[in-house]
């Protein structure tokens, strides 16, 4: 017990003092900054073999390329990335986030520690390097969810050498249209699915995603490259998508849901 306040508290005092914490000095890598909490350091960390740390380090900086290379929007200040023990990141975080491994919240990365970097940790870490872009390049403006979290799970995917949507997912998305479980893209504007019930939030996801790959599917990367900074420039995705990609939302919309029947 004791030991966890102590650890709540260096923790605290890392969290403030991060940037010149000399202690931090070795998790530093060109785009991250990485820090531990005291518990989960003696274990793998600085106490331990720092696997685990260089792990989500290689594997940032590895995201932070491609994110460049393919839309141009890795974020160009150094992020913070803080490594939890994995009972405090249950306890304080868990709930916050749609994976059980990580998530973006107040400006910085949170991981749960573990022994290794698995390759759904990896898939996790680049889902997150997008949200921590966009509020670095959009902090005052709101962005359309479907925007956020489809690019999201589009990079995520595009990182994990996947191509096209899967045939289970376009099916599943089949099946929610036929079904008449379709959420119109203007409520998908909202810039969080955290209102959303748990069933209706993964369709909000899936269908999020789907809008994305179609604009890929119809216009080309270049176009989504240019939807996106654009839309980060201005917040104003009907806009963005009029210039980059020459259509309306609604027609996006309802491509998407004709290409699903065919
Ligand atoms: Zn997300």
């Amino acid at each position: 017990m004791r030991a966890a306040l102590v650890s709540i508290f260096a923790l605290a005092a890392a969290l403030a003092a991060a940037p010149a914490a000399a202690d931090f000095e070795r998790e530093r890598s060109t785009h991250f900054l990485l820090l531990y909490d005291v518990e989960f350091d003696t274990r793998t960390g600085r106490g331990g073999s720092g696997r685990f740390e260089r792990g989500v380090l290689q594997s940032l900086e590895a995201s932070h390329r491609t994110l460049d290379a393919l839309l141009g929007i890795a974020p160009r200040r150094r992020v913070d990335v803080v490594v939890h023990d994995p009972g405090r990141f249950d306890r304080d975080f868990a709930w916050r986030f749609r994976f059980p491994s990580a998530g973006f919240y107040g400006e910085r990365i949170h991981i749960r520690g573990s022994a290794t970097v698995s390759a759904a940790l990896e898939t996790v870490l680049a889902h997150e390097l997008v949200h921590a872009a966009v509020d670095e390049r959009a902090p005052s403006l709101v962005v359309p969810g479907w925007v956020n979290e489809g690019l999201a799970t589009w990079f995520e995917a595009r990182r994990a050498g996947k191509g096209r949507m899967s045939p289970s997912e376009r099916n599943a998305l089949a099946e929610v249209d036929a079904r008449g479980g379709w959420i119109a893209i203007e409520r998908l504007a909202t810039p969080s699915f955290a209102a959303f019930g748990p069933g209706e939030a993964s369709r909000a996801y899936l269908q999020s995603y789907a809008l994305i790959e179609h604009l890929v599917e119809r216009r080309g990367e270049r176009a989504l490259r240019d939807f996106v900074r654009r839309v980060l420039r201005t917040g104003d995705a009907r806009t963005a998508l009029r210039r980059a990609g020459r259509m309306e939302p609604a027609e996006l919309d309802r491509s998407l849901r004709e290409s699903l029947r065919r």
